[in-house]
């Protein structure tokens, strides 16, 4: 008998799995980093083994970070929706944070469409989507490159299917994050989003980035398209629902909190 799991089934698992994992790796690193501190101040800089100690108090201490990670994936996150302009988010964004995580080998363009539509995300969510893939981008150009950020309205009349996922047609926002990068490995490309799946060294990737993003983007209703060539680069693609039926909170939202420049 032959069980099919949806990828979105085998992410929850996968998560599940990790979330019990992290969690009793916690509690015996709470320990770890415990006694290393009841070591040090017993002994004293002087001692001989204090550095040895503090070594690994300090990979202890590096570990607690990354169950951090795996925890946040893991935990049934809790949304706070709300009507945003991604357009304003992303020049937000792109001002601040991403320059200074790309630096200076590494072009940013950001084209923005006009009067793109609303929709309802959590914002820090969405920022965190964001600068998953700009890490990722930054990482698949070594040599410099160009990272495009795009957004744009888009009106599906009949459904996308790429892979596992299926865009029903309907009305979106799409934002488009696209690098002149390394590109994706055919053979790699349905794994990618699988927690701890990584091509990276050990240290430098934990492969939970792409599973965060998707985990993020699903549960804000949307859809996440891949297009990638080796050698020329990758595009990921955030399809999110344009909302409709509560435009009187976005029109409360920009006139309390954006300064409304275009
Ligand atoms: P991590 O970045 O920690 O490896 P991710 O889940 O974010 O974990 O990514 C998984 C893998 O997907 C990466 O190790 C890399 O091989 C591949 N990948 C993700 N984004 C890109 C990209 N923009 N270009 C090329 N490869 C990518």
């Amino acid at each position: 008998l032959e069980v099919q799991f949806t990828q979105s089934q085998k992410m929850q698992a996968i998560g599940q799995l990790a979330g019990g994992v992290a969690h009793d790796f916690n509690n015996l690193l709470t320990a770890m980093i415990g006694f290393s501190d009841l070591l040090l101040t017993r002994h004293g800089p002087d001692d001989p083994s204090f550095a040895d100690v503090m070594q690994i108090r300090n990979n202890a201490l590096r570990a607690t970070g990354l169950v951090r990670h795996l925890l946040a994936f893991s935990r049934k996150q809790t949304l706070k929706p709300q009507m945003i302009d991604l357009s304003e988010v992303l020049a937000e964004l792109s001002n601040t944070l991403l320059d200074r995580l790309l630096g200076p080998t590494i072009d940013l363009q950001f084209e923005h469409s006009r009067d793109l539509w609303p929709v309802r995300a959590d914002k820090g969510q969405f920022e965190q989507v964001i600068i998953n893939l700009a890490v990722n981008a930054r990482d698949a150009m070594p040599g410099g490159g160009t990272l495009t950020v795009r957004t744009a309205n888009r009106s599906l009349g009949e459904a996308i299917q790429r892979g596992h996922e299926v865009v029903p047609p309907g009305e979106y926002v799409v934002v488009d994050v696209m690098d002149t990068g390394v590109g994706i490995a055919k053979e790699n490309m349905e794994r990618i989003f699988e927690p701890f799946f990584t091509t990276k060294d050990v240290g430098e990737g934990t492969g939970l980035g792409l599973s965060t993003v998707y985990g993020i983007v699903h549960q804000t209703g949307g859809f996440l398209l891949l297009d990638s060539a080796p050698g020329e680069g990758t595009v990921f693609s955030i399809y999110l629902p344009r909302a409709r039926d509560d435009a009187p909170a976005l029109d409360r939202y920009r006139a309390g909190t954006t300064s409304g420049t275009g």
